[in-house]
């Protein structure tokens, strides 16, 4: 239940409300807009009627919440949240680009390819240092090693990193190396790793499982937020379907049913959602197009000696024109990159 606050009601007419809330043994949550302080009811208030809390004093109305997620519901924070990491919003007018390799492999490759996303025009460096690969004998990652790689590469560079934790255990080290957590789809319904990213006071960038429904991505997104870390970012890299002729379908409804749904910046992958390098820039202008507040985009200096993804990895003159055509687009559509 959401309980919308009349346009002037008082600090004590709303602390009134959160108190009442409280001592029904709910929580409350708040959001104060410009026009007016939304009161997010949050546990099981379905014994309750709305017209009980439009009796308190400065309540306009109180509305049930159809949706079973609800503080990722953009009903419960009308506004667009911003995520700030380190120098970099998330969330407003300005579209974010993370680039970088799919795996960090060596101080030479990852060196370079973040200079050159840093020259093309990226704001954020991504490379996996544990990687979810389908096969346990393909390459898994540098682990440590590359976490304080991509470390360097951030303080030489001034680029903040994401990087990708695949388990609770790791989540206080990989912390303390990346600017932005990144939960694999693979791990979109991983709870006990969605808890301990809760718990921290991270960014997380949340992939859209293979084969999720949106729901179910904003139920996971409901479970960082529930447990404290409000600084979540989603993120559309493709689904499963019946289609083979690319890696996944991209998503690219998704984007605005998303931006209608949740408060929550989404970033798209054209990369993953896709399979293929030359098809990474078309969809990335269509994801920009669709309303996407941040893309994130493979890249390697030698795709065919990648070890991991080389498929899908723009060499990086390839990404510095993407990022100039996702540039235009998103100048067409009053934004700017
Ligand atoms: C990745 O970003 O390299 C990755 C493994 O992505 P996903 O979890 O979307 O497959
Ligand atoms: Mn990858």
């Amino acid at each position: 239940m959401i309980i919308v606050m009349k346009h002037h009601a008082t600090a004590d007419e709303i602390a009134g409300v959160v108190a009442h809330i409280e001592s029904l043994g709910f929580q409350a949550h708040l959001s104060s807009g410009e026009e007016r302080t939304i009161i997010g009811v949050i546990g099981d208030e379905r014994p309750i009627e709305p017209e009980h809390f439009e009796l308190l004093p400065g309540v306009e109305r109180a509305v049930r919440i159809l949706h079973p997620f609800k503080l990722a519901s953009r009903d419960f924070h009308p506004d667009d949240s911003v995520v700030k990491i380190n120098g970099v919003s998330v969330g407003t007018q300005q579209v974010i680009v993370m680039a970088g390799p799919c795996s960090v492999e060596s101080r030479e490759q990852l060196m370079e390819t973040a200079a050159a996303v840093k020259e093309a025009g990226a704001h954020v460096l991504r490379g996996g240092a544990y990687k979810p690969r389908t096969s346990p004998y393909a390459f898994q990652g540098l682990g440590l090693k590359g976490l304080e790689l991509l470390r360097e590469a951030r303080d030489e560079l001034h680029l903040p990193v994401i990087t990708e934790v695949m388990s609770p255990q790791d989540v206080t080290l990989v912390a303390q190396y990346a600017d932005i957590l990144q939960i694999g789809a693979r791990n979109m319904q991983n709870f006990a790793l969605l808890h301990a990213v809760g718990e921290i006071q991270k960014p997380v960038m949340l992939k859209r499982g293979l084969m999720a429904t949106i729901e179910e991505l904003l139920m996971a997104a409901e479970y960082i937020l529930s447990h404290g870390n409000t600084r979540v970012m989603l993120c559309e890299r493709g689904i499963r379907t019946f289609e083979t002729a690319t890696r996944n379908t991209f998503d690219i409804n998704a984007i605005p049913v998303l931006k209608s749904l949740t408060h929550l910046p989404i970033i798209a992958d054209p990369s993953h959602g896709t399979g293929k390098w030359e098809l990474g820039t078309p969809s990335a202008r269509a994801a920009v197009a669709a309303g996407a507040d941040g893309l994130i985009v493979e890249v390697h200096g030698d795709p065919a000696h990648a070890l991991s993804d080389g498929a899908q990895s723009l060499k990086p003159d390839k990404f510095a024109a993407m990022v100039a055509e996702a540039r235009r687009v998103a100048q067409a559509v009053g934004r700017t990159i």
